[in-house]
């Protein structure tokens, strides 16, 4: 072959990889166009229990789709490769670092989607120092927020900003934080929630960290919110806002306790609620 036909040969299979949907799914890896690859590491598996849901439905509505008062949920830990570096996002409670499903020296850099202990504990270690030498970012208004609140986190809150201190950075909404990842405004879960849209070509996942809790509750009824939603009513919002602008822009969306890998794609249901395809 000579070095035209090689170089148009080449030139087409990188428009092909960039404009071509998901290239292949094993169960908890997808590789979108534009070489990013995202895995999706279960950090806990587990239930939500019932009694932590609350909206406009009765118990017994609740019931019928959480059989026996539980549905199925997940810790769920991203891993995004995109030019040449990993990114983690989120870092769950450390299970998947302990038992070595993640290896901190390969990580480039940690974006938090909010400060509940649940996504942050695994970038600590027991006695408080940090388990990554990568920058963790957070943003502005997260950070501010969990920096200036007394709340019963506040050790963990205290020793994260300490052990990252030389490596703590903030981000606004809207930031391109990597090639093909963007910052966007996931709040109020907490004040300062994020969600982050990661791809580069035609196919985009938006992880969208806690924007619901229970995926077999929260999908088809999402006026229900979990008690860990700081703000309810504005979680609510959030919740139908993120999903439609998913499904409008064909985008998978991805939750951290949506049974892993936690991804799908969401089609409104006509009835205010949504269907969930994993
Ligand atoms: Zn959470």
């Amino acid at each position: 072959m000579n070095k035209l036909l090689l170089s148009l040969a080449l030139i087409s299979v990188a428009m092909f990889a960039c404009s071509k949907n998901v290239q292949s799914t094993q169960s908890n890896k997808i590789t979108l166009g534009c070489g990013i690859e995202v895995t999706a590491i279960d950090d806990r598996p587990g239930e939500m229990d019932i009694s932590l849901f609350s909206g406009v439905l009765t118990e017994e509505q609740k019931q019928a789709y959480m059989p026996g008062g539980k549905a199925p949920s997940s810790v769920n830990v991203f891993l995004v490769k995109t030019a040449g570096n990993t990114y983690m996002i989120d870092a769950g409670f450390g299970n998947a670092v302990k038992d070595k499903r993640i290896k901190p020296e390969t990580i480039d850099g940690i974006f938090i989607t909010h400060k509940h202990g649940d996504h942050i504990m695994g970038l600590l270690n027991e006695d408080g120092t940090a388990v990554f030498s990568a920058p963790i970012y957070v943003s502005g208004l997260e950070s501010e927020y969990w920096l200036s609140e007394e709340t019963l986190n506040s050790e963990l809150q205290k020793n994260l900003a300490k052990a990252y201190e030389d490596r703590y950075k903030t981000f606004n909404f809207g930031d391109i934080l990597a090639p093909g990842i963007v910052a966007i405004n996931g709040a109020p879960h907490t004040p300062g929630h994020t969600a982050f849209l990661v791809g580069n070509g035609q196919e985009k996942i938006l992880i969208a960290g806690d924007f619901l809790h229970a995926a077999a509750l929260q999908f088809p009824e999402p006026t229900e919110s979990a008690n860990f939603d700081m703000d309810k009513e504005g979680s609510v919002k959030t919740r139908i806002a993120l999903m439609e602008q998913a499904e409008k822009n064909d985008w998978l969306i991805a939750g951290v306790h949506i049974p892993n890998p936690g991804w799908g794609k969401v089609k409104s249901n006509g009835k205010g609620g949504f269907t969930f395809a994993p």
